[in-house]
């Protein structure tokens, strides 16, 4: 990476590098389960439902996309093998084996709060020390805690509308 962007960094730049491949592994793991649900989902509103699931798989593809420009940036290399992610991930992977929609939706919601978890002490850790990774990994829990709010609405939606019938 080039010398003054690695000098203006205030933290210790390994460290973070191995804490921003652990979040590249934690939204490559993210995308497929989203990606994955929204192919075998079964249940009520199953259009809306895979809808966001599609749209959040597609974030989740683009965080890891943020995630490893700056790891290339600050001179590190990106997980190559996917093998990796299983041993890198902080959050975890749980596959759809119930593919009913609500269960689908708890299994991401569980994501999502560990998501935020891991990037507000990213946020917290390179606030006034590190400003690039900072604006990168703000943006994201943005859109964790847009995720969780989307997902926790739908949720909420499925369950009212059970107790109509
Ligand atoms: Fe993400
Ligand atoms: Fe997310
Ligand atoms: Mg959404």
């Amino acid at each position: 990476m080039g010398k003054r962007g690695r000098e203006i960094v205030k933290l210790d730049v390994d460290e973070l590098l191995e804490l921003l491949n652990k979040a590249f592994a934690d939204e490559w793991l993210a995308y497929y389960q989203y990606w994955i649900g929204a192919k075998v989902a079964v249940g009520p509103m199953r259009g809306a439902v895979v809808a966001e699931l599609i749209e959040h798989a597609m974030e989740e593809l683009k965080h890891a996309g943020m995630l490893t420009e700056r790891i290339i940036q600050l001179g590190g290399t990106p997980l190559l093998k996917p093998s990796d992610w299983d041993k890198h991930t902080n959050c975890g992977y749980e596959a759809p084996s119930d593919p009913s929609v609500k269960k689908l939706i708890e299994q991401n919601i569980e994501a999502e709060r560990c998501a935020i978890d891991v990037y507000n002490k990213l946020v917290e850790m390179t606030k006034d020390k590190d400003p690039i990774t900072y604006h990168i990994v703000l943006e994201i829990l943005e859109d964790e805690v847009e995720h969780e709010e989307d997902l926790q609405a739908l949720h909420e939606d499925m369950m009212a509308t059970k107790s109509m019938f």
